[in-house]
């Protein structure tokens, strides 16, 4: 029996809406995330493709839909909400609260135009990928299950349909608080506050503590994300969780070769969401946050200007909270714990000759400490000048090898694997996703038989386009 305690549901009733999963033809479950699971008193769900699919509802669930809102692509859309996932409820554990959440389990009075559905390309590469940036120790909402429906799904063409089962700290988004702020509904967002502040930031006391804790929350993860090469691709308000966790895997992918530039969804013409500019980009969220809280730091301050000043000089933290929060995780690859001034340069100067050469992000730093990096290499020469460097800057190899071991995938969720696997899974196959969300649950360790899954994709593997 699991113990639901919905905290969400408690709060006012103009911050989501009751509604219940639509029934689906025929579930069946293709991945279930057993240690997760486990750590959410969920092990018997294992049998329970009824509830993944929002079939039947658990005791204690109190369906909902969510509201808020979003700049898409710099524009503003005053009312969103969950147009294709339900939130079943909340499960208290020793780690904390959980979502527990279903996308694609039906239409909302969120869904505007849209079915309220899921296909399963876009259900198998949540469940993987987000699988893959837990293991990799980067903050992300989980994937519990992977549930086919036994409906089809009408996009350019009919897919068959899909559920995932997502787990969150919480599905709160810079967006809803946009929502009620532009609603001028100030009470809302006080009420919005104090929920995020006992939930995510307990040890915070004012509401410029809570936008303090958000902020560095997520310059943490975009320094993460860049680690790994990861281009969300989506960054609109309304992806972006104040619990710092990832969300939302869309048209995301990870950079083969190394271009910082890099651009895969198919829906970013201009560029907004590439990989370099993910910081700064993650700052003009951060800045619309901000102007959320003004009404009440004015209250707390006694003027608006005081408000703004505050809030501003919080905001201007986040490029150096970033650039340190960079530093480390690009300092970690190379094998360096403790990172001075010049590692940034030498980690630097090794991603120029990278994107010059267009070499494989990942397997560059993943051989590294065995010496395969050079083979990535077509001109090595000025990789040797480097490498010489950083020779000089290890002292001991055994040690950074360590460090370079935990923070370097010797496996990705390359968009071709994801790709292939997704197209299996159309014509019924499920064993490839299967045996990539595996492997990828414990991408420092590569098995002998997975030695094709290191392989950046042939010219004609290559897919140049993700879509949401
Ligand atoms: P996203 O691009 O996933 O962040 O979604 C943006 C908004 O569109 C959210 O409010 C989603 O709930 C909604 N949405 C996306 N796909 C669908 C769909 N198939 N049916 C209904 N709403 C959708
Ligand atoms: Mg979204
Ligand atoms: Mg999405």
């Amino acid at each position: 029996m699991v113990d639901f305690d919905n905290s969400y549901a408690r709060l006012p009733d103009r911050f989501f809406s009751k509604v219940d999963p639509d029934p689906v033809p025929q579930p069946e479950i293709i991945l279930f995330n057993a240690e997760l699971a486990k750590t959410l008193g969920l092990s018997d769900w294992s049998e329970r493709a009824d509830i993944l699919a929002g079939n039947s509802i658990p005791e204690g669930a109190e369906p909902l839909a969510q509201v808020y809102a979003a700049h898409q692509f710099g524009g503003w859309v005053p009312r969103l909400g969950d147009g294709r996932a339900i939130l079943l409820g909340e499960v208290a554990t020793s780690n904390g609260r959980f979502d527990i959440q279903l996308k694609g389990a039906g239409r909302t009075p969120y869904s505007r135009n849209g079915d309220g559905r899921n296909w399963l390309g876009p259900v198998l590469r949540e469940y993987i990928v987000s699988e893959f940036m837990a293991a990799m120790d980067v903050p992300t909402t989980r994937a519990l299950a992977a549930t086919a429906t036994g409906a089809k799904v009408q996009r350019e063409v009919s897919y068959p349909g899909g559920v995932v089962t997502r787990v969150a700290a919480s599905h709160i988004r810079v967006g809803t608080f946009q929502y009620f702020s532009a609603r001028q509904d100030v009470e809302a967002v006080r009420i919005l506050v104090d929920h995020v502040r006992r939930r995510h930031f307990p040890q915070a006391k004012t509401t410029l503590d809570v936008y303090d804790a958000i902020i560095a929350a997520q310059a943490k993860l975009i320094a993460k994300w860049m680690g790994l090469g990861f281009v969300h691709g989506v960054m609109n308000t309304d992806n972006m969780a104040v619990s710092g966790e990832t969300i939302d895997y869309g048209p995301c992918a990870f950079v083969d070769g190394y271009a910082s530039n890099a651009v895969f969804s198919s829906i970013d013409r201009q560029g907004r969401y590439a990989f370099d500019q993910q910081s700064n980009i993650a700052g003009w969220n951060l800045a619309q946050l901000g102007s959320c809280f003004v009404p009440l730091l004015q209250e707390e301050l006694g003027s608006q200007e005081a408000a703004i000043e505050m809030l501003s000089q919080s905001l201007n933290q986040f490029p150096d909270l970033f650039q340190s929060a960079w530093k480390s995780v690009f300092a970690a690859k190379l094998g360096i714990s403790q990172p001075t001034e010049q590692d940034l340069e030498l980690a630097q100067s090794l991603l120029t000759l990278m994107e010059k050469q267009s070499v494989d992000f990942t397997n560059v730093f993943a051989g590294l400490s065995s010496g395969a990096a050079r083979d990535q290499f077509i001109n090595a020469t000025e990789f040797d000048h480097w490498h010489d460097l950083w020779q000089k800057r290890i002292k001991d190899l055994a040690d950074a090898k360590e460090v370079m071991q935990a923070a370097n995938p010797k496996i990705i969720p390359r968009t071709h694997r994801l790709e292939q696997a997704i197209q299996a899974a159309i014509a019924g196959d499920f064993k490839p996703a299967q045996r990539l969300a595996k492997a990828l649950s414990q991408p420092r360790i590569l098995s002998p038989d997975d030695i094709d899954l290191t392989k950046a994709p042939t010219p004609d593997e290559v897919v140049p386009q993700t879509f949401c």
